[in-house]
């Protein structure tokens, strides 16, 4: 593995990573990213060229929208020939969808895009973002046999490398704000990075081809003992609703009674496409299993397998905005596009 000579392009999209504390007041305020290098000395040591885009307003990550999301797409497009590897720093709170996003958009990629953020700002002294920052630099810039170590959308935080399309954020307190439930680590840090080669994703294609189609007509039902039909029923009767997220009990399973599973049903023969998400982090989705899942499989929900909501909903905007709809659809969302579902068997791809 070799570190040298490599450019990385750090794309600052906002977030509490780019924070200082007010020294008067004690508030966090941004602070200038362009002046990054004051904050993180250590950006110095690097032998290789580190080049930072900052977007002109930072926004929290709860703002992030499908135009962030076309416009990290396109700084990484414009400067794909000129960088070996692009960090994107990013508010924890919506980085699972945005580094889910992207993974899907970025066809053809082979370079790494890193996301990383922090819980404690920049500025402030006990901050976890200096760590991860370097750490995510130093990925980004990882090599073997002459080829980038990671070539896929990524999460780094805290000590572990994870799949973007794999994470979901689950703590607010701690530094390790993310998990990857359903599939291990890419890569671990403590004295060396350890990279699990055999896990990293390779796409078939190998030219860069970023599709900016995004179609948000997607819903995400919740379902929860004794949810009131009306309620249900607006949301599968919502003018532009063409996919939905049921998220359901355990490995798939919901209410058996009639009102529900025929609303489902009449909205699935209306063209709407349901796919089926465990409310449970960890594990899948198998219809048929129990009798409370069985109404379902029969009126064409898609088993969402091990996917997480995050990735579950950017993949139906992904493919709708692709203009893909019916049984093409519904096939492409049971596929891996992206290694963010398991199949066959290693179901878990827990190893
Ligand atoms: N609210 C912030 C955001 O997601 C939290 C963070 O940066 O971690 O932008």
């Amino acid at each position: 593995m070799t570190m040298k000579n490599s450019s990385i392009l750090l794309i600052y999209t906002g977030g509490t990573i780019g924070m200082m504390e007010d020294v008067a007041t004690g508030a966090l305020i941004p602070f200038d990213f362009g002046n990054l290098i004051d904050y993180v000395p250590e950006l110095r040591r690097f032998k290789f060229d580190i080049d930072i885009v900052a977007f002109e307003t930072p926004i929290d990550s709860s703002d992030v929208s499908l135009h962030t999301w076309k416009e990290i797409a396109r700084l990484i497009e414009v400067n794909y020939n000129h960088f070996d590897g692009f960090v994107v720093l990013h508010g924890t709170d919506t980085m699972a969808y945005s580094a889910s996003a992207l993974g899907f958009m970025l066809q053809g990629l082979s370079k790494p895009v890193i996301f990383t953020g922090s819980q404690l700002p920049i500025g402030k002294l006990r901050t976890d973002g200096k760590e991860n920052l370097i750490t995510s630099i130093e990925i980004a810039a990882a090599t073997r046999n002459g080829e980038p170590v990671v070539q896929e959308v990524a999460v780094y935080f805290e000590s572990q490398l994870f799949r973007g399309n794999r994470t979901h954020k689950y703590n607010t307190e701690n530094f390790d704000a993310f998990e990857s439930a359903n599939f291990s680590c890419l890569a671990e840090v403590g004295i060396h990075i350890t990279f699990h080669y055999h896990r990293m994703w390779r796409s078939d294609k190998k030219e860069l081809e970023v599709q900016y189609g995004l179609d948000n007509s997607v819903g995400v039902l919740k379902i929860f003992p004794g949810m009131n039909m009306a309620i249900v029923n607006g949301i599968l009767h919502a003018k532009d609703l063409k996919a939905l997220v049921l998220e359901t009990f355990g490995s798939g399973n919901a209410p058996r009674h009639k009102e529900f599973t025929e609303a489902i049903a009449e909205a699935i023969e209306k063209g709407i496409v349901v796919v089926n998400i465990s409310q449970c982090n960890k594990g899948f989705v198998e219809q048929g299993r129990y009798e409370t899942s069985s109404a379902l499989l029969k009126s064409g929900v898609i088993g969402g397998g091990d996917m997480t909501t995050e990735a579950a909903v950017t993949k139906l905007m992904y493919l709708l905005g692709q203009g893909h709809s019916g049984i093409e659809l519904k096939n492409l969302f049971a596929t891996p596009l992206r290694g963010e579902l398991t199949v066959s068997s290693d179901l878990l791809g827990v190893d």
